[in-house]
């Protein structure tokens, strides 16, 4: 990573009790990046974003902020704030009173307050609803006085938990964008817990990937795609194929791999995050980088492999199918974006699929 750190977690560990809720976190966090704590619910993301706030003490490690040590240090002395998932709205406030909130014991005149309320509404695109009733906004009118009100008090790390879950999917959708935006805008480091990988990827200059309560990997979003380093990664983050295969052949970077149903391909041995050890494993390919190939198509280097249409999923834009083939026993998803003039095929059709031996990644 090349920006400065402002968070360094070193071998942080928390238990309740007999449970081990993290298990030896070690992580930077740069200056001005957008990261993601991404996972399945239960596994610590809460957990860790509240030892950095400092509500939840840690039983072992280090967290560092801009280079201090937080031992012992209460929230409101350290460098941070918090979104929470509720927003935490005072409803018989103003929205500027509510925004205004955190600066009432800053020694502020009410002049240099009344103009610090006036820009953080701005920045949120609130800047007409300063004197509206706090109860009488929409849920992302109040997500967007739960940002200004966290703003507002210029903390050098903004963190927040889940605070999207709680809109629909569109308003969710414009907020991420409203994030993006403001998050550069700002510059300041924002760390957000999300079970969405969706939101995760679309949001974030790096993720962490968390399962029971360590980090199994953690990558830009796209490396994270492309090349996750373990089957359980890979399946929490989109979904993808996997196919039995068998190393053949290994040496001067590459290996060989003979894949059931699709035949033999040559692979980097980048491609294989666990190193090829020989023997059995299993070939990971994302619905997209497999193809169905239309009369008078061919396939580059002669990949091409047969089978039955199981099952289609038509999404207008694009359809699935799942096919079936010849020679295995379950069916591989196929992504295939819908085209003018490109038939969908039916249950049952037969098709040629090909393939991309770059897109493909070796778990043994
Ligand atoms: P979610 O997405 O559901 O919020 P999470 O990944 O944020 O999940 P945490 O809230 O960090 O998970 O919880 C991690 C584990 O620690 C869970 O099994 C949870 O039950 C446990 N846990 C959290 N807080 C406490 C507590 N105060 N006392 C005991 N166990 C706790």
């Amino acid at each position: 990573m090349s920006r400065t750190p402002i968070v360094t977690l070193t071998g942080v560990h928390k238990y309740y009790g007999d449970y081990h809720a993290l298990r030896g976190i070690t992580a930077e966090i740069g200056q001005g990046e957008f990261f993601s704590l991404l996972g399945p619910s239960g596994c610590g993301k809460t957990t860790l974003l509240r030892a950095i706030a400092g509500f939840e003490d840690i039983s072992e490690g280090q967290v560092l902020l801009d280079g201090k040590d937080m031992e012992g240090v209460p929230p409101n002395r350290r460098p941070t704030n918090m979104v929470f998932q509720s927003y935490a709205i005072f409803p018989h406030m103003s929205v500027a009173e509510n925004v205004g909130f955190g600066l009432r014991r800053s020694g502020k005149s009410a002049e240099e307050k009344r103009r610090a309320v006036g820009e953080a509404l701005e920045m949120v695109g609130l800047a007409k609803f300063g004197s509206r009733a706090a109860h009488a906004l929409s849920g992302g009118q109040r997500q967007r006085v739960a940002l200004a009100r966290a703003l507002i008090l210029k903390p050098k790390v903004l963190l927040l938990d889940e605070p999207l879950s709680a809109l629909d999917k569109k308003m969710r959708e414009v907020m991420q964008v409203e994030l993006i935006r403001l998050q550069r805008e700002v510059g300041i480091t924002f760390i957000l817990v999300t079970h969405d990988q969706e939101e995760a990827l679309v949001m974030s200059d790096r993720i962490a990937v968390m399962f029971e309560g360590e980090i199994a990997q953690l990558d830009d979003p796209e490396t994270l795609y492309r090349r996750p380093k373990s089957r359980r990664v890979a399946e929490f983050i989109g979904s993808m194929n996997f196919l039995p295969a068998t190393v053949v052949g290994e040496g001067n970077g590459r290996v060989s791999v003979e894949v059931l149903g699709l035949g033999r391909t040559e692979l980097d041995a980048a491609q294989c995050p666990s190193g090829a050890r020989g023997g059995a494993g299993e070939v990971g390919v994302r619905p997209e980088s497999l193809t169905i190939l239309y009369e008078g198509q061919t396939a580059e280097g002669g990949r091409e492999a047969d089978g039955t249409v199981k099952e289609v999923v038509y999404y207008g834009d694009m359809t699935y199918y799942d096919v079936l083939l010849d020679g295995t026993p379950a069916p591989v998803r196929v992504s295939m974006r819908n085209m003018p003039g490109r038939k969908v095929l039916d249950f049952g059709a037969r098709a040629r699929l090909a393939w991309d031996p770059r897109s493909m990644v070796l778990f043994c």
